[in-house]
């Protein structure tokens, strides 16, 4: 499909050769309730640079109707493989087309979504990366910006929303018109359109003389869960701090926010119309890290409103930037904004995003933050831990570098030169160079241009009086994996080193040194005389971004005393450190239970707790030896039972271990448990058996065979609605029996009727650590059925398949071998090679931390 796969070469073709002044979109929606088709109604208004020349408009869309550049009707054949062929442009140009799209299922383009407990029909758009030509005939590339007037037919009572304030609608009837103001000059990709009975609630942004009406939207469903105290409170703090650190006002007539269903990514930043995932309208009791992860998505799309909306990439090689800067962004404003309620954001920082970025910078598919983007499916498999967690982690570091005045100094110079255009990467190094007096080039090169993280360890010796003799940070250059990009280099850090003492049990910071680390070895003078501390932290403050290594003294001391840290970050940090030597086969899967066992009482932050809880369950399951793994289980649901027993009423921390027993639950005792807390029979204190509750201890019955046909539908039957009828069919794709399995796969691989959630939920039920015999056959046919898949599903779908059932959990060199039987059979498209060859590095990984756990338990 070249039609829909646009390359950047075509892009910067068009771009030389048009600007584009104006569209005028008409939308007809009445019919939605019936699905199907709409009819779409583009009239485009643009120049050429060279009369003459000719170019192509994107459109997918199962028909067309009508063609007509300049009042000369063109041949509907001029519709084909997802462009229309425009010949002969005048120096000014108008275009109409008019065609029939589809409503999808996917979350992609126009979604239609009907909600099981009103039997209402809900729209949304989603577009970026290329999908607003799904919805209207659009030149679908980030530089050709325009001014957008949307006009929308609709059933009468439904509340329609698009980047512009909604009018008053027109006519009588059944249906009702809104004729929408056209937009700034703004991107295709953040144009949206939401239209449904959704409620809404309102409320304004106010400062001086400055009024943003402000709306928060959810189908009505929802509304009795939403807090919009809450999201208001979040986005004003964002408004304030933005505003300032910006120096420019928010560049869009008003601020919508909506909750939308069955949506792919978290949020999207459409101009003035930011669409958000509807989970976030939290149905049941989630502890407080839902929240402020929530709050910091609030936060990230609503910097987007500056930078990526206000000032848009050229090209999508530059989405890192966009997404990085968003990222630190959130992080910042939590961490400094007055009234935050959550200023500790740089451990979560620490603890996800870092987390996140190293995983994905140690795969096969790593690639240096400028990534090539030669075309839109490169960009498709983009979104990723090296432009979101890594581009933002090396941003926080460039801040540190520059100097955070230095850096907002830049941004406000680039927000004012660039308002309404399109810029590349240099334009804001060059203004950053300007307001800091610094030459970025060699940071370039350094830490964008290259691939791979460095390793920091710390080497130092003793005297006989256990003085410090010497110490030196020792820097590897990445071990990058064969077939990765770039090239493996040494990399300039600026650290600090923080010293711990231990007092009753208590790890409290004596002393702090920053430093630069260049090169191999970078002695530390300041330390060489001194008494040794108990814990010597390399990268302490988290300035840069690196793997760190504890030595081995420090390392005793942490394992025994991690919960011990007085401060939330360097827990976070040590965390980190020991759940990457895990991962590294530095640490037996069984010793990093053994740590979290320890660490996890005294751990405070509940955004750690549950990411280590995760980790955990992670490590058991694909990094244990399977010789021991069910002892390791074993204790670990022990230790479940005991913290939830434990915990005090009520709190963050019951609530996450309750999730953890409903996760690896497996004793008679212990399913006995979840079915008592189900049924009632059972009661722990302060512990809120809730509908996401139940649906989770169902679960785990579900795929223990404890809970039957009959036990799902009954559930069903208490919470008959889109998330229930998702967790339904997880529940039963759960089921230990052959039957299960082989319904399950079917309703994915075979048929294309899921929606992308319920396909979401059929494939997490699928996939059980405790069923290995069951899944086993489906490794073949998945080989067989990947590469159908791929050509003829969406993108999100057919990502949703290949990466979700691939066969992760059989850690077996049969399962290697068969990928690469595959790969070298099959001949896949770079995007597709690029999936299964990131889901076999997390086998071969496995099988060597394996390796490591089962020497570990001969020792
Ligand atoms: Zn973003």
């Amino acid at each position: 499909m070249p039609g829909t796969n646009l390359t950047r070469d075509e892009a910067r073709t068009r771009a030389d050769l048009l600007h584009v002044d104006a569209y005028e979109i008409e939308l007809d929606l009445s019919s939605a309730r019936e699905g199907g088709t709409f009819r779409s109604t583009t009239v485009v208004r643009f120049t050429a640079t060279t009369p003459g020349a000719a170019t192509f408009i994107d459109l997918v869309a199962p028909s067309v109707e009508e063609i007509v550049l300049n009042g000369v009707r063109l041949d509907n054949s001029a519709f084909a493989d997802s462009r229309i062929a425009l010949p002969d442009l005048a120096a000014e140009n108008e275009l109409r087309v008019v065609a029939d799209c589809a409503y999808t299922n996917t979350g992609e383009g126009l979604h239609l979504f009907v909600d099981p407990v009103d039997g209402e029909t809900y729209l949304y758009t989603q577009f970026e990366v290329p999908d607003a030509r799904r919805v209207f005939a659009s030149f679908e590339q980030p530089d050709l910006k325009a001014a957008f007037a949307f006009t929308v037919t609709a059933p009468a009572g439904w509340v329609v929303v698009s980047n512009s304030p909604t009018p008053e609608p027109e006519g009588e009837g059944d249906t009702r018109v809104w004729r929408f103001a056209p937009t700034g000059r703004i991107s295709s990709y953040i144009t949206a359109l939401v239209a449904g009975p959704y409620v809404g609630v309102f409320d304004s942004y106010e400062n001086g003389e400055q009024k943003v009406p402000l709306g928060i939207y959810c189908r009505p469903s929802l509304r009795e869960f939403l807090d919009p105290e809450a999201i208001f409170e979040v986005t004003k703090q964002g408004f304030d701090y933005f505003q300032e650190k910006f120096d420019f006002p928010y560049p869009f007539a008003k601020y919508d926010q909506l909750f939308v269903p069955e949506f792919n990514a978290g949020a999207m930043e459409n101009a003035g119309a930011v669409t958000l995932r509807d989970q976030y309208v939290f149905r049941s009791k989630v502890t407080d890290a839902a929240y402020e992860a929530r709050a910091a998505t609030i936060l990230h799309e609503l910097a987007h409103m500056w930078f990526g909306d206000l000032v848009t990439m050229e090209w999508w090689n530059d989405l890192w930037l966009n997404e990085s800067f968003a990222t630190y962004a959130e992080a910042v404003c939590q961490a400094e904004a007055p009234g935050s309620r959550w200023p500790n954001s740089w451990t979560t920082f620490a603890n996800q995003m870092k987390t996140w970025a190293y995983r994905q910078d140690q795969l096969p598919s790593t690639h240096p933050i400028m990534a090539e983007i030669n075309d839109l499916e490169d960009v498709q498999v983009n979104f990723d831990g090296i432009t979101y967690a890594k581009g933002a982690s090396v941003l926080k570091q460039l801040v540190a570098y520059v100097g955070q005045d230095a850096f907002f100094e830049g941004v406000r110079a680039y927000f004012k030169q660039h308002a309404w255009g399109n810029t590349r990467l240099g334009d804001l190094l060059g203004a950053l160079e300007k307001a800091s007096g610094r030459d970025l080039k060699s940071w370039s090169a350094a830490w964008l241009e290259t691939a791979g993280i460095n390793v920091l360890r710390p080497a130092v010796t003793l005297n006989t009086d256990g003085e410090i003799e010497s110490f030196a940070v020792l820097q590897t250059a990445p071990a990058l994996p064969a077939g990765a990009k770039g090239e493996a280099v040494l990399r300039p850090h600026r650290i600090a080193v923080g010293l711990y003492e231990l007092n009753d049990g208590a790890l409290v910071r004596t002393d702090r040194i920053e430093l630069d680390v260049n090169g191999p070895r970078t002695e530390v003078p300041e330390l060489v005389g001194r008494h040794r501390p108990a814990v010597i932290l390399l990268n302490d403050d988290d300035l840069t971004y690196a793997k760190v290594r504890l030595d081995e003294d420090s390392l005793a001391v942490v394992t025994e005393n991690l919960g011990g840290f007085t401060e939330a970050l360097p827990r976070a940090l040590c965390w980190a450190s020991a759940w990457d030597m895990t991962r590294d086969g530095e640490l037996a899967a069984r010793d990093y239970l053994t740590l979290a066992l320890s660490g996890l009482p005294r751990e405070s932050d509940i955004g750690v707790v549950q990411s280590v809880q995760r980790q955990v369950k992670l490590a058991l399951d694909v990094y244990a030896d399977p010789d021991w793994r069910e002892q390791g289980l074993a204790r670990w649901a022990e230790a479940a039972e005991q913290a939830l027993r434990d915990a005090e009423p009520g709190s963050d921390h019951q609530l996450a271990w309750a999730r953890v027993l409903g996760s690896v639950a497996r004793t008679d005792g212990q399913l006995d448990l979840l079915a008592g807390l189900l049924d009632g029979g059972t009661v722990i204190p302060g512990l809120a058996v809730d509908t996401e509750l139940r649906w989770a201890l169902l679960g785990r019955l579900a795929a223990t065979g404890r809970a039957d046909e009959a036990a799902i539908g009954a559930e069903l039957a208490r919470d008959n609605t889109a998330a229930g009828q998702e967790h339904a069919a997880s529940c039963r794709a759960s089921r230990p029996t052959a039957e299960a399995k082989a319904a399950a796969w079917a309703s994915v691989v075979d048929s294309d009727e899921l929606t992308n959630y319920v396909q979401a939920a059929v494939i997490g039920g699928f996939q059980q650590a405790d069923q290995r015999e069951l899944l086993a056959p489906y490794a073949e046919k998945y080989f067989a059925a990947v590469k159908d898949v791929w050509e003829s599903r969406s993108h999100e779908i057919s990502q949703q398949i290949i990466t979700g059932l691939y066969p992760a959990l059989l850690v077996e060199q049969g399962t290697l071998d068969a990928t690469d039987a595959w790969l070298t059979a099959a001949e896949p498209a770079p995007a597709l090679r690029r999936q299964i060859v990131e889901a076999r590095a997390g086998v071969e990984r496995a099988l060597k931390a394996q390796a490591v756990d089962r020497a570990a338990g001969e020792r």
